[in-house]
């Protein structure tokens, strides 16, 4: 496995791998779910390529970008265990040099949710992931449906900006008692842990209840909510039971596939998950 720190060597390298490529672009902190997205490109891809950067502009001035856990060697070490070919380590002036001055901005499916609660946030990641495809040019892209609004949001950017690039939509990868991977469930307390087993809990019983014929939206927002707001110490910032295409709210029945998406907070740290909903 090789190592680029700047985009010039990044390309030489490039030119070397035999096609197609395959991306899995990361902030790190490396588990498992990471890891499946890896195997999965690898499976179909003649080459994989990552990139791995805490990308500052999709980070809020309040939110964790400082904390961020960062540690190179190992998710290094995992990346070459995984057969990965090439990885990309910028610096942040690699990426931002002086002067840099361009925004990608997505409409429509940003506006809401995560896009409303976290101002900027899509646009660091929409003029990072564009960056990322031009630096790497990729034939497949590896995202996982974990972050189900951001994966919208690159599908737009892909599509709106003819980019030539397969996006890959990944399962989400779960702890055996449900919690979703991610990592910033390190920041988590013990306790904490524990109530956040609700956001899979609550999703798991709005699609039972779904799958057992009920199609009201508010009736499945409520069944996600109280699981929920039953635990002590989780601070809900939403439960949206969303169209899976537009994002917009679902009102009244649900007649098209749908996403029910949660944001919760548990003392610092903030929590996503989603699941699909699916009309025959
Ligand atoms: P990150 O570096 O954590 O922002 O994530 C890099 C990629 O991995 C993104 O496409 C995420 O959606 C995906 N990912 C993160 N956690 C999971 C998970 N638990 N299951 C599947 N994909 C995930």
């Amino acid at each position: 496995m090789k190592i680029a720190r700047t985009i010039e060597e990044f390309r030489a390298l490039r030119r070397e791998l035999p096609g197609p490529v395959g991306l899995f672009p990361t902030l790190g902190a490396l588990h498992e779910g990471h890891l499946a997205l890896i195997e999965r490109a690898r499976g179909e891809n003649a080459s994989v390529v990552t990139s791995l950067f805490v990308n500052p502009t999709q980070f809020g001035p309040n939110e964790d970008f400082s904390l961020y856990p960062r540690d190179e060697e190992r998710d290094c070490r995992l990346f070459r265990e995984a057969g990965v070919n090439l990885v990309f380590v910028p610096s942040l002036e690699e990426m931002y040099p002086a002067g840099f001055d361009v925004t990608v901005r997505v409409g429509g499916v940003t506006e809401r949710l995560e896009g409303e609660r976290r101002p900027g946030h899509f646009d660091g990641v929409a003029t990072i992931v564009a960056k990322i495809f031009t630096v790497t040019q990729p034939d497949r892209a590896y995202f996982g449906e974990k972050d189900g609004q951001q994966l919208l949001v690159i599908r737009k950017l892909v599509r709106d900006l003819n980019l030539p690039v397969e996006i890959v939509a990944c399962p989400t990868v779960r702890d055996p008692d449900g919690l979703a991977l991610s990592s910033r469930n390190a920041y988590l307390s013990p306790e904490e842990r524990e109530q956040a087993l609700s956001l899979s809990r609550g999703l798991r019983l709005a699609t039972k209840a779904f799958a057992d014929g009920e199609r009201g939206a508010d009736a499945l927002r409520r069944i996600a909510r109280r699981e929920i707001e039953a635990q002590s110490l989780s601070d809900i910032d939403y439960v949206a039971l969303a169209d899976a295409e537009t994002l917009a709210e679902v009102e009244g029945e649900v007649t098209r596939p749908a996403l029910l998406l949660v944001a919760v907070r548990f003392g610092k740290t903030r929590l996503i998950d989603n699941a699909r909903l699916t009309v025959d």
